[in-house]
Formats: structure tokens, sequence, C-alpha cells
């Protein structure tokens, strides 16, 4: 049995999800697949950016008030503690001077919860036709368009669409389809493992999310992100470069700080876990190649623009979702779903997040130094003004290039004669 449509999405998590919401916005009718049902897991630290939410206000415009009325699925938080190599700690709000009364930059919720909240509003749109329990197991060119062929509850069934965006993850047939290969390249690609507990103690008051840099993990680290209902997601993540190189076993290494830390053991010793340890990869946005062609656009993790340093997707996952969704409507309205005309896609998302992506690659590179992380942790701990700094540079990307840049460095080191000021150093 042979069904047409003009545009499927592939994969409902938080990139499909969103595409599919910005086409019903349009009135762009679709078919929006996943292979499993939700609510369903994904490996994550479940950390929501206010880049989640300037997104998802487009096309849900109460977004940020229903999740603070939602506080059994999502925790507000106001900002993050770094833990420097050498155990001193920098408490950062995602905003400078703000309270536990102000609205919340970002959201903690496990995917279980957010992914499903995510997908019903977007099944619950006119424009959406949606099946759950439909694998996508081979695509064919055919007629100036593609063939999908599904698996859905069992049978087996063909989809010819004129446009297929591909947010099926990290493991994407269709990105395998683009690209001709599977494999990735171990130095844009991180391992992560995390563990759900219950009872973790000492968080900050108002939910600040938790990096460890330990010396072992190194350029990558160790997180505990305080969660909704007394729970927390704790896990690592580093660089598969390194896994490989080093041959970390980054389980043993996640359990082996919990049990053995002089500081975070003692945290966890009413702590009991839930569920198993779970790994899975991260693509980073280190070198993001062509996200499209003939009657093709990629989103979210089978688009690679996991930014390296913080290891956040669903924000560009979201973000990648709303433009591919214009790409669409472009195409539809002109009738060229050929490469060429798809790929003012590319354009647009090196635009939106290229700078930030590879400045991020280059603070992952300076995280390889204990000692800069050392010295900047220290630094801010003393100086106020530095650490508010730090603070607007979560919302601003010319603040963030001028980590990345020595000379800020040297103007640290002589903060004394040098005040720091936050447009020009
Ligand atoms: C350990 C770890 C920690 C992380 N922590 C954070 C964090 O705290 N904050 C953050 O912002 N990001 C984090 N990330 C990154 C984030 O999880 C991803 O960037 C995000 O999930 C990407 O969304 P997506 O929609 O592209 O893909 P996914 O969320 O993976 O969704 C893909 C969907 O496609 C479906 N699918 C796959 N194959 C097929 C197929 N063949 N047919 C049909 N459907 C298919 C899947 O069932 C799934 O629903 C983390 C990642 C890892 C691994």
């Amino acid at each position: 049995m042979t069904q047409e449509y003009k545009v499927v999405i592939c994969g409902a998590g938080p990139a499909g999800a969103s595409a599919s919401l910005f086409l019903s916005k349009e009135k762009i009718p679709h078919l929006l697949i996943d292979k499993s049902t939700f609510p369903r897991d994904k490996v994550c630290g479940d950390a929501l950016s206010g880049k989640v939410f300037s997104h998802l206000k487009h096309v849900l415009p109460d977004v940020r008030s229903e999740c603070c009325q939602l506080p059994t699925v999502f925790l507000p938080s106001y900002g993050v503690r770094f833990v420097a190599p050498n155990g001193k700690e920098l408490d950062v709000p995602f905003v400078p001077n703000i309270t536990a009364t102000d609205p919340p930059p970002g959201f903690i919720s496990s995917r279980l919860d957010f992914d499903d909240w995510l997908f019903q509003k977007a099944a619950a749109a006119p424009f959406a036709e949606v099946w759950q329990n439909a694998k996508l197991i081979a695509i064919a060119k055919q007629n100036g368009g593609l063939v999908l062929q599904l698996k859905k509850d069992g049978e087996a069934l063909e989809v010819k669409t004129q446009l297929a965006i591909a947010a099926d993850g990290e493991r994407s047939l269709l990105r395998k389809f683009h690209t001709g290969t599977a494999t990735r390249d171990r130095s844009s690609f991180s391992a992560g493992v995390r563990q759900y507990y219950r009872g973790v103690e000492g968080f900050h008051d108002m939910n600040f999310i938790e990096l460890h840099f330990l010396p072992e993990l190194l350029p990558g680290y160790f997180w505990i992100f305080p969660m909704p209902n007394g729970r927390a997601n704790v896990g690592a993540g580093m660089l598969s470069s390194v896994v490989a190189n080093r041959k970390v076993d980054l389980k043993k290494e996640m359990e082996k700080i919990i049990q053995e830390h002089p500081i975070i053991s003692k945290r966890f010793v009413n702590a009991k876990p839930e569920g198993k340890t779970q790994g899975w990869g991260l693509p980073l946005g280190r070198k993001v190649g062509s996200i499209s062609g003939d009657n093709l656009l990629l989103c979210g993790d089978a688009a690679s623009l996991i930014d390296p340093f913080t290891g956040e997707g669903i924000g560009n996952a979201i973000l990648s979702g709303r433009y591919a969704a214009e790409a669409a409507l472009k195409a539809i309205s002109t009738q060229n779903f050929l490469a060429k005309n798809l790929n003012s896609y590319d354009q647009i998302i090196r635009k939106k997040v290229g700078a930030e992506l590879r400045l991020s690659s280059t603070l992952l590179r300076l995280c390889e130094q204990q000692w800069l992380l050392n010295f900047v942790v220290n630094k801010a701990t003393r100086n106020p003004e530095f650490r508010d700094t730090i603070s607007s540079m979560f919302a601003d990307i010319d603040l963030r290039a001028k980590f990345a840049n020595p000379i800020f460095y040297f103007k640290i080191l002589f903060g004394d004669r040098w005040r720091l000021r936050r447009n020009g150093f």
C-alpha cells in the first residue's frame, strides 16, 4: 500500500515535533511519524535552556507560564554552578541579579515528560497526521521525490513524499541516505551516560544545574541536575576520541565519582538510583556539513547541531525544526524541492548558530587546560563584575566570543588595573 504526503517529518522528538508545530502554524498538512509510542524516554541531561522557549513561544505563546503551572513536570532553574578541577565553586545565574520571584530562564524536565508534552501539542494541531510505532526502514529516490518504506504496527507500507524532514536523531537513517555513511568523526562526537537518582542532597536553592569539571573527565564534565519531584539527573560526558584514546569506561568513572569523590560522595549518602545507567551519543556541531539535499532537510541531532561545550542540543533541535518548516513553506510555494532551492536552509542555520557552535568548539579546546578553568573560576569568585559578565554571556554571543580571545585572559589576569567592563573589557 502506498500513500502520498507532500511533507513527511521522520522523528517526533524536539526537532520533529517543533517542525510539525511550525508547519501547522503555516497551515501546511503533513505526516509526522515516530518509531516509538509516546511517552518514550531519551537519554539526556533534561536541561531546557532559554533558547527552547524563545523559539517555542512563536507557536505556543504561553509556553513559559504553562510550564510554571506544571511543577511536577517542569522544575524552574535560574543558573549554573561551575566546579573547577581544583574544587572551587562558581555560582552563575543565567541572568545577572535574577531572583526566585522572576520568571525562570530555564527548566529541567525529564525527556519522558517533556517530549510527550511537546508531541501532544504537535499531534493536536489539525494539519498534522501522526503515526506512532511507525519506523522508517529504507529510503529511495523516485520520480523527483522520495519513497519511504515504513514498518507501522508491524505492517510494511510505503509513503511517497516531495519533502522529508529528517528529525530521526543521532542514528538518523535519512542522514545516512544523505551523506552515504553512518559513521561519525570521533572528534565531533561525545559519549554520555545518565542515571536518575532520588535523594541527592546539597542543591542550590534556585535549582542551579551543576557542571563539575573533574580532572579525570576533562575536556568533558560530570553533571548533577535537580529535577521535579525530588529526583536528580546525574551523568558524565566526554569526547569520543578521548574516550577511545584513554580507554575510559564512562559508566565506571561515574560510579567511582559518586562513591569515592570526597565532596560529591557525601551528597549521595542517602540517594537511591532509579533504573539503569544508560548511554547515548551526542553529535556535536563542530563541523556541520550539508544539511539539505534534493527532497530532504536535516534537523536536530540528525544535522549534528549539539553545542560542543555545553552538550545542549534541544534548543538547536527546536530552532532547526522551526527553520526547516520555513524552508518547506518556500519549497511548496515555489514547487521546487531540489537541493539548490532547499540550500537556503543551510544558510539560515549557519547564520543563526554557526558562530555560536564555532565558539563553543574553541571553549571545548580551552577546557582541556585545567589551570585555565581553575584560573577563571578563582578570579570570578573574587570579582562580582566578572561573575555578572559570565552571566550575561548566556544570552550574548558577542560576549561569549570574548572568552575565546587570549586578550580577555590577559585583562582578567591584570584585573585590578584593567577594570572589566561588560562591553569591551
Ligand atoms: C547523555 C546526554 C545528555 C544530554 N543532555 C542535554 C541537556 O541537558 N540539554 C540539552 O538541551 N540537550 C542535551 N542533550 C542533547 C539532546 O538530547 C539532543 O540534542 C536532542 O534530543 C535532539 O533532539 P532530536 O529531536 O533531534 O532527536 P531525538 O530527541 O533523539 O528524537 C529523535 C526521534 O526520532 C525517532 N526515530 C529515530 N529513528 C527513527 C526511525 N527510523 N523511524 C522513525 N522514527 C525514528 C526516535 O524515536 C525519536 O523520538 C544530551 C544528549 C545526551 C546523549
